[in-house]
């Protein structure tokens, strides 16, 4: 197949067990079957499953697949996949092509050696995937994916996507029952939708295989600032370089074919830095898509010589990655509900929903927080490039001053024309653009969804909509349990009360200024706002009494599968900062050390020779070179020293707690101190010396 020549809605899911195919290759009664169990979350009966099994091998093998997999994602961060063959021997040294129902609903891979938090003990290896028929199953590199759930043998969640379809499912049953509440009765059930815009930079391989740190962390631990660097916003919005173009439009292809609606790409604010945004789609497939889209940027990267690199911060003194989380509920009678209406039924319900997302980012803005928290993030967010590390809400002012109008129980009034009662007149007409100004919100509102900005690059986006999710489906539930008891005839005074009563309750967590100043930061704390600097600072809030709470009560999360993900999390970011302090522990015995040594061997022997030619000679320049770097090395000798001895007492540390919190306070800041004078050596020593590619090299490879 000419690939120039194809047209892109044909290209668009050529790999997809899509709706068409499904319409196309199963029996008529089965193609119910399923489309109930996907429309409703019905449960799947042996037989539909089976029948769909056998047209999935059938498309599969027609389109080159030889093995399937149950595709899911472990608390790992990134996804697993163990692949099976379809063949089955039946004799005579022949063999057929076959999948069974039962292999497609469930797989039983040994997982063991995921992390478990202490769920499973490892002798009971057992785990189970779920096939989840919701999100569909695509042809990846001659292999059938089947995207699943994967829980312990004794149900326990295992992953990130079991925890993700339960808040949905909380959410939806919340949102339905109010919405039947308030009228809505045509309403069955709900979804949230998700956008997620991910940036990323591309390096030259050649560059990347040379940086032991690269490789190892994903992040450079040493490297001076070249001359140039984004001061000049010139990279933002700039034109394509061919061979990044040529990259991106390699990208969307992969990415089109397995379905995934990669919309907009530009380059970013630092040099070699890019983004995507696909269109929204349901929350469950946009993580899918999500994790496909971050692995195949890696995987095409490689195509054309170029490493992409994912990790938060890659380069310190120019911006890192994030990851917006555009986020909005729609019912399944196609109303996004956070839509402003054009009638005052529409706008009674819009506000409820307002209302609804305003309390629950205010009661629950620690879980917000720790939802982004990873060690990478914890270089960017507080860093005057990402929303700080607390949390407030952006309205714009035209909905703020609705929001203030309803709590002061009057009017609002705009330009004498519009009047804003609820259930009586309509909300102003809101323009994108008017919300859309402030980049510096954790969390802003615009136009018809919430933007969500805290999100590192590299993480998975399920966790901040779990969050998300279930903070939202307990405010709805207060919200219906005040009102279901209500005379219909009361209830639009009810309604008005509550949510006037809501929104002075929780209007502390609105800000539309600058998130990135001090004085910012001296309010939030009047306000009684969370500011959990760190992943560490904030990774307590997981076992709290009132999110253990939250959780257990929509179902989200056991209480031992909050302890076990509260483990993970902490596990994971010893482990990290362990590897980083080795990495650099390496570099600068390795690379760094000797490199600087040997220069200060050159300089003495300069002086040596020269005095030798010339005995009136005094060399000063080179004396004064020599002690500056001697005086430099000396002391960035004894912080290696500091850095190996603090390692080895953070490693000892049996309470993981106490190692994650050694390893925030006293490693990272040796790091940060062997930076610095290993940085400034980086600038007075020539460029040769040092035997990997500077910032400048990287950066400007293009
Ligand atoms: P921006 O001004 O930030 O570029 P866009 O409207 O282009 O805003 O949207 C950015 C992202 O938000 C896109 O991925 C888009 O698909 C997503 N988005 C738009 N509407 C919704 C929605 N209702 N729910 C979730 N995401 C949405
Ligand atoms: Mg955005």
């Amino acid at each position: 197949m000419d690939e120039t020549k194809v047209k892109i809605p044909e290209l668009f899911g050529s790999l997809v067990f899509n709706d068409k195919v499904m319409r196309d290759k199963l029996p008529k009664d089965v193609y119910k079957a399923l489309k109930k169990t996907i429309d409703n979350n019905t449960h799947l009966e042996l037989d539909v499953a089976n029948s769909v099994a056998v047209a999935m091998k059938e498309w599969a093998v027609e389109n080159g697949a030889t093995h399937f997999t149950h595709w899911f994602q472990p608390m790992t961060g990134t996804t697993a996949e163990k692949h099976d063959s379809f063949i089955n021997p039946v004799g005579d040294g022949q063999v057929i092509m076959d999948f069974a129902g039962k292999e497609l609903v469930k797989g039983e891979p040994d997982a063991s050696s995921f992390p478990s938090g202490g769920l499973r003990a490892t002798f009971e290896a057992r785990g189970y995937t779920a096939w989840d028929p919701t999100s569909p199953a695509f042809i990846k590199d001659k292999t059938l994916y089947i995207p699943t759930a994967f829980c312990s043998y004794g149900g326990e969640a295992l992953d990130k996507k079991t925890p993700l379809l339960r808040s949905m499912e909380a959410l939806s049953k919340e949102a339905t029952r109010l919405l039947n509440l308030l009228g809505n009765t045509d309403v069955t059930g709900v979804a949230t939708t998700v956008g997620p815009e991910q940036e990323y930079f591309l390096i030259d391989e050649k560059d990347y295989a040379k940086r032991k740190d690269l490789i190892f962390t994903g992040r450079t631990l040493l490297g001076a600032m070249p001359p140039k660097g984004q001061e000049m916003e010139d990279h933002y919005f700039g034109a394509l370089k061919e061979r990044v173009s040529e990259y991106m439009h390699d990208l969307d292809k992969e990415l089109w074919k397995l379905g995934i609606p990669a919309k907009t790409k530009h380059n970013e604010v630092a040099p070699c830095q890019h983004e995507l945004a696909p269109v929204f789609e349901t929350s469950n497939v946009a993580v899918d898509h999500n994790q496909l889209t971050m692995e195949l940027m890696k995987h095409v990267a490689r195509k054309h010589g170029l490493v992409c690199l994912l990790h938060e911060k890659p380069f310190a003194g120019i911006n890192g990655s994030g990851k917006h989380n555009n986020w909005s509920i729609s019912t399944n009678t196609g109303i996004n509900l956070l839509e402003p209406g054009k009638s005052p039924a529409e706008n009674t319900q819009f506000l409820v929903f307002l209302a609804a997302v305003i309390k629950a980012v205010d009661d629950y803005a620690d879980l917000l927080r720790l939802s982004v928290a990873s060690p990478g993030n914890d270089h960017r967010l507080g860093a005057n490039e990402a929303p700080p590390a607390v949390v407030s809400m952006f309205l714009g002012d035209e909905l703020s001053a609705v929001v203030e109008s309803i709590e002061k129980g009057k009017f609002f009034k705009k330009g004498g024309k519009v009047q804003m009662e609820m259930g009586a007149t309509v909300l102003p007409h809101f323009f994108k653009d008017n919300t859309d100004r402030n980049r510096t919100s954790p969390f802003a509102f615009t136009g018809n969804k919430f933007e969500f900005r805290m999100l590192g690059s590299s993480i998975s986006v399920a966790g901040p909509n779990v969050i998300l999710n279930t903070a939202v489906a307990e405010s709805l539930n207060l919200f219906y349990e005040e009102l279901k008891d209500v005379p219909e005839k009361k209830l639009e005074e009810a309604i008005h009360e509550l949510v006037k009563k809501t929104l002075t309750a929780h209007k502390r967590i609105i800000f539309n200024g600058d998130g990135y100043t001090d004085a910012w930061l001296e309010e939030a704390k009047k306000r009684g706002l969370y500011n959990f600097k760190t992943t560490v600072d904030s990774l307590p809030c997981f076992i709290a009494k009132k999110n253990v709470k939250l959780f257990t009560k929509h179902g989200i999360f056991t209480e031992s599968e909050i302890n076990s993900r509260y483990e993970i999390l902490l596990e994971n970011y010893v482990k990290t900062l362990h590897i980083e302090a080795k990495t650099l522990e390496d570099m600068l015995a390795h690379q760094f050390m000797p490199a600087v040594s040997g220069y200060t061997k050159t300089l003495a022997d300069t002086i040596t020779a020269k005095k030798a030619a010339v005995s009136a000679v005094a060399c000063k320049a080179e004396v004064k070179q020599l002690e500056s770097i001697s005086a430099s090395y000396d002391k960035l000798y004894a912080l290696y020293e500091k850095l190996v001895k603090d390692t080895v007492k953070a490693e000892k540390e049996a309470d993981v707690l106490k190692a994650a919190k050694f390893y925030k306070d006293t490693v990272i800041k040796d790091m940060d101190d062997i930076r610095e004078i290993a940085d400034a050596l980086e600038e007075i020593v020539p460029e040769d010396v040092i035997p990997y590619p500077s910032y400048g090299k990287i950066l400007f490879y293009m």
